[in-house]
């Protein structure tokens, strides 16, 4: 805003507005700044004039925008408190202290300063609103412009700072308008991947119809005959950040939340009001419990309007708030707006709007924990979360680095114990990956599935990881008890006492056992030997001695029995149940593919098995496996098809000639057979597809093979 548009503006609604005195202050303004500049390397100047232009939208008075227009030169320039009292009396002079002192307050991440100064600054505004109204306008400026800022942490910081601080207090003041553009701004600059998902599903839901919000303001218009009346009908998409509110406090997904325009009706009277609630609820349906009245019962802040969420022209279901425009302006300008009407009442701090001031300062001085007050009082957003949605749209609040494993158990501890698989944005994403604000996660589950030790290492919530050692523990108890029961069994036979279970019933509480199961257990743990539960049923005699020693010799061997043989593939989640695929029975070094079965674990394929062409339609059900040439390799069983003539003997041939090369027949099959040829089909325990190809090799060597093939269907 230049000069001229600004002496014009005031000039048309300050009757006390004073010419000299408002080209004085635009004169000290560009004089003291002089060539200072802004970060954008533009002249600094043009901030105090841009707040000013913000003040003069809220039609506050002459002290208000000269206080605007020299709101940093105390701080920045040379001009003093003096020169200012001198120059536009002690009113203004005043409002630039407040301005200045505030301007000193920084919101460092130290919540114990947080407090203090949240307080300092509740002190300079309680003296006169008219401080934070122009800090807003300050506030709004800087944050229009912060992207001139180059470094991302601190744009960071500022926005914290907004979101916490000064949009909470414009929400407090009612001023609608200025509270809904810093969220926005700052919801851009913490959470831009949130924000981006909600902008994308907004334009689904609305089918990319610009011209939707026109049609349904067109609609309503008709049906509460608006042109007649000169009322206004307007309206909008609401914001990302409103939306994103909203789907928080309700917990639901944004297709759930379809109300994500809103409409305003302004008429000229609050009989008016009611007139059009009573048209829009008998054209459409209201939905149940939308309803909300704050002209009977207004808000803290002052705010009147009655609000009610109806299924609306084309079926969209709509919120519509209907007020006066009286009421209207208190919403979109609050304080600012009384500010306007008691231009001459300096006694401003009387107001019902201001009450809540003195009040917070009152809350703040009794509490004994004044970070506690600071954190009931800020809207916090979390910027140290990610959110992201379940498939119903239901959100899940995780802290930042959490997996695809910490949702899992989020969601449920049986969904997390029972986790195989995630898609992530509808593609399969592995366990591991750290989830991003907005992600959509779909968990897949299998009956079968346990919690992998491996876990543990990279989930970060306290649930998932205590969930997942609580799991470890039973099994590893489970295992143990086994263990030691199997030992004592043996011990017993060895030493050929029977009934060994009977027995061990009248003994364990000698061993201080509350059952026979922690008596395996000890067992299994060696902290009670089975020499000294045998020794309770036998007479000492040497053949005992010896069979104990015998069995001595023995434990090692029998604890390590229970190790598993490892699985050769790697890809899959530990526990998870295998098996290899009977239709093209894969063998080390073939390509491999694993498919999901709810239930039955992971069937392993070879990656070009017509098997998998079943799963076209379902490609989240295949994952990604490979040959574990780390681990020792265990035979497997690969089929081949072989074409001989029907002679004497030819089986016997076949069948030495693939013991020669140490494939084991586990089985065959004369598939075809007529007068002249004998089709067979081999099944083979080989090792590779190197053993495999090799025993092909041999066999072609064979006077008597006609054909000769690897089976793999
Ligand atoms: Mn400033």
């Amino acid at each position: 805003m230049d000069r001229a548009a600004i002496i014009k503006a005031l000039s048309q609604y300050d009757p006390n507005f004073d010419e000299l005195k408002i080209n004085k202050a635009i004169d000290f303004a560009i004089h003291y700044h002089g060539s200072q500049k802004r970060e954008s390397g533009e002249l600094y100047y043009n901030h105090p004039l841009e707040v000013a232009e913000i003040i003069i939208k809220m039609r506050l008075d002459s002290n208000s925008v000269i206080a605007a227009l020299l709101h940093d030169t105390i701080e920045d320039t040379d001009l003093t408190l003096e020169i200012i009292d001198a120059n536009f009396g002690p009113e203004v002079a005043k409002l630039v202290d407040g301005l200045t002192k505030i301007s000193k307050i920084e919101f460092i991440p130290d919540h114990k300063r947080q407090a203090e100064n949240f307080s300092k600054l509740l002190l300079a505004m309680s003296e006169d609103l008219r401080v934070l109204l122009v800090k807003l306008a300050d506030r709004l400026h800087n944050m229009r412009t912060i992207y001139s800022i180059k470094s991302d942490e601190k744009r960071k910081r500022i926005a914290i700072e907004t979101m916490e601080i000064y949009a909470p207090l414009a929400e407090r003041i009612g001023i609608q308008k200025i509270k809904v553009e810093l969220q926005d701004i700052c919801f851009k600059i913490l959470q831009p991947e949130v924000r981006e998902s909600i902008i994308n599903r907004l334009e689904n839901i609305v089918n990319n119809d610009d011209l939707l919000v026109n049609k349904i303001i067109e609609a309503i218009s008709e049906i509460v005959d608006a042109k007649s009346h000169n009322w206004q009908v307007s309206g909008r998409r609401k914001t990302p950040y409103s939306i994103w509110m909203k789907m928080k406090q309700k917990n639901v997904g944004l297709e759930q939340l379809s109300d994500v325009m809103a409409f305003r009706i302004t008429v000229d009277s609050l009989i008016s009001c009611y007139q059009v609630l009573g048209l829009i609820h008998t054209h459409f349906k209201m939905v149940p419990e939308s309803f909300q009245d704050f002209i009977s019962v207004p808000k803290n802040n002052g705010y009147q309007s009655i609000h009610t969420v109806i299924i609306g022209p084309f079926q969209h279901k709509i919120e519509i708030q209907i007020r006066t425009k009286d009421m209207h302006e208190i919403a979109e300008l609050g304080v600012a707006a009384h500010w306007r009407y008691k231009q001459n009442h300096h006694d401003v701090t009387d107001g019902m709007q201001y009450k809540w001031i003195r009040e917070l300062l009152t809350i703040l001085e009794q509490s004994s924990d004044p970070e506690d007050f600071l954190q009931n009082t800020k809207l916090a957003m979390d910027y140290d979360q990610v959110l992201c949605f379940t498939p119903k749209g239901n959100i899940i609040a995780l802290p930042k680095g959490a997996t695809i494993i910490d949702f899992a158990y989020a969601v449920h501890s049986n969904i997390g114990n029972k986790c195989i698989g995630a898609k992530v944005n509808g593609r399969i994403a592995p366990l591991k990956s750290i989830i991003s604000n907005g992600d959509q996660i779909e968990i897949i589950t299998a009956k079968n599935q346990v919690p992998s030790p491996a876990w543990e290492s990279f989930v970060i919530t306290g649930k998932a990881r205590s969930e997942v050692r609580k799991f470890i523990r039973s099994q590893q108890k489970d295992q143990y008890i086994k263990l030691g029961r199997s030992l004592l069994e043996k011990a017993f036979k060895q030493a050929s006492i029977i009934n060994f279970e009977t027995k061990l019933n009248d003994i364990y509480g000698f061993f201080k056992k509350k059952n026979t199961d922690e008596l395996y257990y000890a067992i299994a743990e060696n902290s009670i030997t089975r020499e000294e539960v045998i020794k309770h049923f036998l007479p000492k005699t040497s053949k005992i001695e010896s069979a104990i020693s015998k069995l001595i010799s023995h434990k090692k061997k029998a604890l390590t029995l229970n190790q598993e043989t490892a699985v050769p593939i790697k890809g899959l989640i530990s526990g998870m149940a295998m098996h290899m695929a009977g239709c093209c029975h894969p063998l080390p070094g073939d390509k491999i593919a694993g498919a999901l079965h709810s239930g039955t674990g992971v069937t392993i394929h070879v990656s070009d098995c017509a098997m998998l062409k079943t799963y076209a339609t379902t490609p989240e059900k295949i994952i990604n496996v490979t040959w574990d040439t780390d681990v020792k390799q265990i035979p497997f069983v690969s089929r081949i098809k072989i074409v001989t003539p029907n002679e004497p003997f030819s089986l016997v041939t076949l069948s030495s000639e693939i013991t020669k090369e140490k494939g084991s027949i586990r089985n065959f099959k004369v598939i075809n057979k007529n007068e002249d040829f004998i089709e067979t089909i081999f099944d083979i325990e080989t090792y590779s597809v190197a053993h495999i190809e090799k025993i092909i090799q041999s066999l072609k060597m064979q006077r008597i093979i006609q054909h000769i093939e690897r089976y793999k269907s």
